[in-house]
């Protein structure tokens, strides 16, 4: 199997929306590779719309200090900085396929 493929199939199984750090730790990587994952998970959607019908569902990220909700991210991603209130301290984003 592929990595992409592993990816798909966590995601596809889990009962919880996961973090790019979830899915580097169930999957036995490096976590200094977990950002990575981002760029796959682009295309671990379209496989999964096409493949199976399904869909990569992404929870936005929210900034920790102010509540701040990322809603309009183009591209699976942790922002560096609340446009908010500046904090860098963000809870990531969260993936589950459906
Ligand atoms: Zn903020």
């Amino acid at each position: 199997m592929s990595f992409r493929e592993k990816i798909l199939e966590l995601l596809m199984n889990s009962e919880e929306p996961l973090s790019v750090d979830d899915i580097a730790r169930e999957l036995g990587m490096d976590p200094r590779e977990a950002r990575e994952i981002y760029r796959h998970l682009e295309h671990i959607a379209k496989t999964a719309r096409a493949k199976y019908g399904k869909t990569l569902l992404m929870e936005p990220p929210v900034c920790r200090k102010c509540g701040y909700v990322f809603r309009n991210l183009k591209k699976p991603r942790k922002p560096s900085k609340c446009p908010k209130c500046g904090s860098e301290w963000i809870e990531p984003p969260r993936f589950i396929i459906k």
